[in-house]
C-alpha cells in the first residue's frame, strides 16, 4: 500500500480504549474520560475485522495502544487472533507497564512480540506526581517480568519534561549499560492536555547528548523509525532520541492510526479522520475506502506553525 508521495504504508497503530488506570499530566484530564456508549466503540471483533483488511492491503506491523491497552477486557483473545494472521510480522504493544506483572506471560503466549513501556522517572514521588497517583513499583515489576519471560527487546519511552526529569537523564541512560533495554527520549508534544504548557516545559532531545558526552551514534536499522540511536561505549541497550518537534521524520512515515471509536487517522498531527466504523457497520467496501484515504495522507506536518490537534494523546495512542 503506497500513498500519493510513494511512501509504503505498512504500520498500523490501534488504540483499544481511551481509558487508563493512570492520569499522566501531559496526556489525560485529571477526571479521566467520559465512558462512551458501548455502540460508539469498536468491539474487539470489529477491530479484528478491520485489521484483517489492513493486513490484506499490506500492513505487516501492528501496535496495540490506548489509553492503557491492558485495561481493555478481552485483549488476549484479540492478540491471539491478530498473531494468527498470515502477513503480520510484528505484533507490539505500548503500555504504562503497571499491569504487566500479571499479564506478561499471557501476552507472550497469545503471540505478542514486542513491548514499549512508558516510564518518565525512576523516583517514586515524581512518578506518583506525573501520573497523578501511580505506583512506580508496579511498572518496575512489570518490566522485570517482561525481561524474565524474554519479551524482548524492551523499549522504555521517556517523555522529557523541563524541570521534571532533565536531572534523571544520566541515570536513565545508565540502565542501557547493563541491560538489553532501549531507552527512548521523546520530546513533549503540544497535544491535548499539554497543548498550553508544552512549550514552556519543552526540552530538546539534544540535551541528552549534551549531558552524556560518551554516547556513540549507531546506524539506523529502520529508516521509518522516528528514533535516532546511540550507545554507551560498552552499553548493552541503545539510547534513542525522538524529536517530533525539532526534527521531522514525515518523509519516511509508514504509519497510520485507528482510534477506539473506529476513526482512521492518517497523521498524528492532523485533525482529519476517516470514519471506518460507520463504513464497516453499513457494509461499505472497506478496502476501497482505506485505499482512497491513504491517497490523502498529508506529506508532512509542521508543529512550529502552532496548529495543534485537539484530541488528547490517550485518544490517539501516541
Ligand atoms: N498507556 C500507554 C502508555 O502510556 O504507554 C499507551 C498510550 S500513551 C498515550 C502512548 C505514549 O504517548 C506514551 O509513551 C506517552 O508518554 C506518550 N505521550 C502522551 N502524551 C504525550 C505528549 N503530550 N507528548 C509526548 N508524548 C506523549
Ligand atoms: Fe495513561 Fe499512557 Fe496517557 Fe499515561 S500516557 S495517562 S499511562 S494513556
Amino acid at each position: 500500500m503506497k500513498d500519493a508521495f510513494g511512501r509504503k504504508i505498512n504500520y498500523l497503530r490501534i488504540s483499544l480504549t481511551d481509558r487508563c488506570n493512570l492520569r499522566c499530566k501531559y496526556c489525560m484530564p485529571e477526571e479521566g474520560v467520559n465512558k462512551f456508549l458501548h455502540d460508539d466503540m469498536l468491539t474487539l471483533e470489529e477491530v479484528f475485522e478491520i485489521a484483517k483488511v489492513f493486513v490484506e492491503l499490506g500492513i505487516d506491523k501492528i501496535r496495540l495502544t490506548g489509553g492503557e491497552p491492558l485495561v481493555r477486557k478481552g485483549i488476549l483473545g484479540l492478540i491471539k487472533n491478530l498473531s494468527s494472521l498470515d502477513g503480520v510480522k510484528e505484533l507490539a504493544m505500548t503500555t504504562n507497564g503497571t499491569l504487566l506483572k500479571d499479564y506478561a506471560g499471557a501476552l507472550k503466549e497469545a503471540g505478542l512480540n514486542r513491548l514499549n513501556i512508558s516510564l518518565d522517572t525512576l523516583n517514586e514521588e515524581k512518578y506518583k506526581a506525573i501520573t497523578r497517583g501511580g505506583d512506580l513499583k508496579s511498572t518496575l515489576q512489570g518490566i522485570e517480568e517482561a525481561k524474565k519471560l524474554g519479551l524482548e527487546p524492551i523499549k522504555i519511552n521517556t517523555v522529557l519534561i523541563g524541570g521534571f526529569n532533565d536531572d534523571e537523564i544520566e541515570s536513565l541512560v545508565g540502565i542501557t549499560e547493563k541491560e538489553e533495554i532501549d531507552i527512548r527520549f521523546i520530546e513533549l508534544m503540544p497535544i491535548g492536555q499539554a497543548a498550553t504548557w508544552a512549550k514552556e516545559k519543552f526540552i530538546p532531545t539534544s540535551l541528552v547528548l549534551d549531558k552524556v558526552k560518551n554516547l556513540v551514534p549507531i546506524p539506523k536499522e529502520d529508516i521509518s523509525s522516528p528514533a535516532t540511536y546511540y550507545k554507551l561505549p560498552n552499553g548493552k541497550g541503545r539510547v534513542g532520541l525522538i524529536n517530533p518537534i525539532s526534527c521531522k521524520f514525515c518523509a519516511h512515515c509508514n504509519r497510520i492510526r485507528l482510534t477506539s471509536q473506529g476513526k482512521l487517522k492518517l497523521c498524528l498531527h492532523s485533525n482529519a479522520e476517516v470514519d471506518i466504523k460507520t463504513a464497516l457497520r453499513s457494509g461499505q467496501d472497506l478496502k476501497k475506502l482505506i485505499l482512497d484515504s491513504i491517497e490523502k495522507k498529508e506529506e508532512s506536518h509542521n508543529l512550529d506553525e502552532g496548529k495543534y490537534i485537539s484530541r488528547n494523546m490517550n485518544q490517539i495512542g501516541g
